[in-house]
């Protein structure tokens, strides 16, 4: 932990460049903040207890670094810090709170009570306020840490207090955010009790791994894929995230973890939204925790005064990378039969009470990222061999990873448009002139749309030319290493060319793959199967064709042993 300055009362020009605003908005926001409270003090345990959803009681403990006995009433002061002194300490910040103003927002709304122990000092203090005044300042006694009571919230704010009629509402989204910062800070052991009842809990293990099993639940854990580390020279970025099997039917479960702060950050979420798409059902969305570390200037946390929303200044680069990273761990993971514990979990539905989760603590292994939690682990394509083909469209292989069922088609277009694009990034697009060009007629509004492309076109291999009109002349077409004709899709290929947007380029490769490839119900010899797979093998993307859809089963030994008994 970094040294703790003494509290101080900001100077104005350094209060005033700090983003203010509303903190307490309902009894989550004071949770929010006094949770940032308890990490910032270095807590490794931190509790938090909800009476009547937080109306009546919100109560935080924390065995964290306390408050000297002389600086407790300071606290409570406007923009009383001990956190910052500067606005170049902004820069290099790594604590969650930096404003001073949570504590006197809280107190202007609730009744507070902080009872607090420094270790320095043999006595811990009291202090309780109503209504922003001191009712109580006196030595008291505790072990070191600092507890929070928050009563009677928006007690003289009726109007705020009318809006909060949900309880059920709050209590969950307080669960939400005690789930969030136990996911963003893994070293801490967090409790939430609802009116008494624990609610959830988590170990302080250190590992993301485990958290992700004590939000989640083992069932779900298990098919959770690690993002393989990645690193460049100004960002970091791991994490987990789930398969396609396993979906959420709201957004709410992709955590963002940005320099040790839960964070919403638009642009990452949306990329990450982008990359599963292809591969979820409408509706469905993705489990995942990631975690990304820029450098501290690297990352403005002042950007919104409640400070959800942080600021990356090179946030779209780091969105692409984080696109990248999720799209190849799913792009090279089979789809896996699902154990049938995990449909007995609810869309949606957190998992498992605490004293169940308790029983598969003692009674499961630690989970941990064996071989078939990682992708494409053991699936060596070398070693695979071909059993036959199933329908004449799916290759049956076996290997050490199980049995492989892969769609010949979906294999074959995920070939051919790896080989198209490296051949266009390289600038060596082959073409073919036709013997007899093929006319092309528009919708009014495609032509100037594809008038503006041809040089791009060309590029790939498309020579056509606007003879006037509606119509074009397209009088040489790219040489794909497929196995069918695309010419008598010409017109549908090239209709994605006319699309209003940045990714035309891309559908396009995947039409021509598409139609190029090997259809489906098409008897094929072991020699041609084994043939495809080592093709296979060398993408990027082995396990899923271009479109997202995934291409290959597998059925693993495990899942056969345990299926069978044996
Ligand atoms: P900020 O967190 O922005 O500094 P707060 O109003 O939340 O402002 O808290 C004011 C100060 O009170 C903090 O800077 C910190 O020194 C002290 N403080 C508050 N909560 C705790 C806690 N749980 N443990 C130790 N110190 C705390
Ligand atoms: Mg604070």
């Amino acid at each position: 932990m970094t040294p703790r300055f003494p509290i101080a009362i900001l100077p104005t020009e350094v209060a005033e460049r700090i983003a203010a605003g509303e903190v307490v908005e309902r009894p989550s926001s004071v949770v929010r903040e006094l949770l940032d409270n308890a990490v910032d003090a270095g807590a490794s345990t931190i509790t938090v207890e909800l009476q009547g959803s937080g109306l009546e009681l919100i109560r935080v403990s924390d065995d964290g670094a306390g408050i000297p006995p002389d600086e407790v009433e300071l606290a409570f002061q406007h923009h009383a810090t001990s956190k910052l002194r500067s606005l170049e300490d902004l820069l290099t910040l790594r604590t969650l709170g930096f404003r001073g103003e949570a504590l006197p927002s809280i107190a202007t709304v609730a009744d507070v009570e902080l009872l607090t122990r420094e270790d320095r000092h043999e006595h811990g203090t009291v202090i309780a306020l109503r209504a922003g005044q001191v009712v109580r300042l006196q030595p008291a006694a505790r072990q070191r840490g600092t507890t929070v009571s928050v009563r009677n919230l928006f007690a003289s704010v009726p109007a705020r207090r009318k809006f909060l009629t949900d309880g059920r509402a709050e209590s969950l989204l307080v669960g939400q955010l005690v789930r969030r910062y136990a996911l963003a800070h893994p070293t801490v052991g967090f409790s939430l009790f609802l009116d008494g009842r624990l609610s959830f809990r988590s170990s302080g293990s250190g590992q993301l791994a485990v958290v992700m099993r004590e939000v989640y639940g083992s069932a779900v854990a298990a098919t959770l894929l690690p993002l393989p580390t990645r690193q460049t020279d100004f960002v970091t970025m791991t994490g987990y995230l789930s398969d396609r099997g396993v979906t959420r039917p709201s957004r709410d479960h992709v955590t963002l973890i940005v320099n040790g702060r839960w964070v919403a950050c638009r642009a990452l979420s949306t990329a990450i939204e982008a990359a599963y798409r292809p591969l979820l059902p409408r509706g469905r969305h993705p489990i995942a925790a990631l975690v990304v570390e820029v450098p501290p200037s690297e990352l403005d946390p002042n950007a919104h005064p409640a400070k959800t929303e942080v600021r990356l200044s090179r946030e779209t680069e780091v969105a692409t990378l984080l696109a990248e990273a999720v799209r190849e761990t799913l792009g090279c993971t089979p789809v896996r039969p699902i154990p049938d514990e995990i449909f007995l979990l609810g869309p949606g539905q957190y998992p498992l009470p605490w004293h169940r989760s308790s029983a598969l603590h003692e009674s499961e292994p630690e989970w941990r990222l064996d071989s078939e939690s990682s992708p494409l682990a053991g699936i060596d394509f070398a070693e695979l061999r071909v059993l036959g083909q199933v329908q004449d469209t799916l290759i049956l292989a076996e290997g050490k990873a199980g049995l492989l069922l892969i769609d010949q088609h979906r294999a074959h277009e995920r070939v051919i448009y790896e080989a198209l694009l490296a051949r266009n990034r390289q600038g060596a697009a082959e073409a073919q002139t036709l013997l007899e060009p093929i006319v092309l007629e528009l919708k009014p509004a495609q032509v100037s749309r594809l008038e503006g492309r041809l040089t791009e076109l060309a590029e790939i291999g498309f020579n056509c030319q606007h003879i006037g009109g509606r119509d074009f002349l397209v009088r040489a077409v790219p040489v794909v290493p497929g196995q069918e004709s695309f010419l008598p899709d010409l017109p549908a290929i090239l209709t994605e060319a006319t699309a209003d947007d940045k990714g035309w380029q891309d559908r396009l490769v995947t039409s021509l793959a598409c139609r190029s490839a090997l259809r489906r119900h098409q008897p094929l010899s072991v020699t041609d199967m084994t043939v495809l797979l080592s093709e296979l093998a060398t993408t990027t993307s082995p396990a899923v064709c271009p479109h997202g859809s995934p291409l290959i089963i597998q059925i693993s030994r495990r899942f056969l042993e345990r299926q069978f008994n044996w």
